[in-house]
């Protein structure tokens, strides 16, 4: 993908932190991290989203992800806990469309946080979860 800037990483034409690759993934540091160490995992093939990506791809990114997370609290940097973020989509804050996850340390007060609709305050009635799991459960 020729103005991919992760295909261009893959491709050497654009500077990386490289931190691990192997034949399926690789793995490098963002350049805007939430905390030192915040890494993405990224397959080598070029994916715009989830769909494009077959499973054993997928699945990989996640085992490398698992074993960077490890290595992380292993590193000495700081690192009290690991969040794993992917964005499938615009709507979800893909801004690369590179198919990619987010491996990154969090600490205590790193003001890093998540902000929730006003609607998810309040508990669905089960026949209501039920109804969207059948939805869900039709097209699995
Ligand atoms: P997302 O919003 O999930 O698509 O995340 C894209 C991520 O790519 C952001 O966290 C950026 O900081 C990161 N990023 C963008 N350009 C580069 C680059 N040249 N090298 C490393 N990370 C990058
Ligand atoms: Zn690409």
């Amino acid at each position: 993908m020729d103005d991919c800037i992760f295909c261009k990483i893959l491709l050497g034409t654009l500077p990386s932190s490289t931190v691990y690759r192997d034949n399926l993934c690789s793995v490098f540091l963002d350049i805007q991290p939430v905390n030192p160490g915040h890494v993405l995992v990224i397959p080598n093939k070029h994916s715009e989203n989830l769909a494009g990506l077959d499973e054993e791809t997928g699945a990989h990114l996640f085992r490398i992800g698992q074993r960077i997370a490890k290595a992380l609290r292993q590193s000495g940097i700081k690192c009290e806990g690991i969040n794993f973020f992917l964005a499938d989509g615009e709507a979800a804050g893909q801004e690369v469309f590179h198919i990619h996850l987010h491996v990154f340390p969090r600490f205590k007060g790193d003001g890093f946080g998540l902000k929730f609709s006003p609607g998810y305050f309040t508990k669905h009635e089960k026949s209501e979860l039920d109804s969207i799991a059948e939805q869900i459960k039709l097209v699995l």
